[in-house]
């Protein structure tokens, strides 16, 4: 079954869209945690982390460049946070990857 982000993707769900290209889509997080808390996703239906091939490092870094890009567009440049949760125990709840990019708040360790 498609998860909500391929939904998104395929245009079926709105999203609060802030970038997308040929391979990546970048959108608000429905419950941020953080003034800036944005989910950058390759539409390319990858699992998880775990999942990710070789063939699949040139996604990867495009994400990164996105990121970079959208820390910059969003003025968190000089602190946020890019991490991305595998699997349940991570507190995965989506299974497609994604890449949380947050900040505009002071974080500590883990929160
Ligand atoms: P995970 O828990 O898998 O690392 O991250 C999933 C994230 O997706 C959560 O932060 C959650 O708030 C967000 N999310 C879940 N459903 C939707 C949705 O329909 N739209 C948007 N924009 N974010 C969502």
């Amino acid at each position: 079954m498609d998860t909500v982000f391929d939904q998104i993707i395929q245009g079926k769900l709105p999203a609060e869209k802030v970038y997308e290209d040929k391979n990546v889509i970048a959108i608000k997080d429905i419950a941020p945690k953080a003034p800036v808390h944005i989910l950058i996703i390759p539409k390319k239906p990858i699992k998880d982390l775990q999942s990710i091939t070789k063939e699949d490092l040139p996604i990867i870094e495009e994400v990164i460049l996105v990121a970079q890009k959208l820390a910059r567009d969003f003025n968190i440049e000089e602190g946020y946070r890019f991490l991305t949760n595998n699997g349940i125990s991570a507190g995965q709840s989506v299974f497609h990857l994604h890449f949380h990019l947050i900040g505009g708040r002071k974080m500590g360790i883990l929160g």
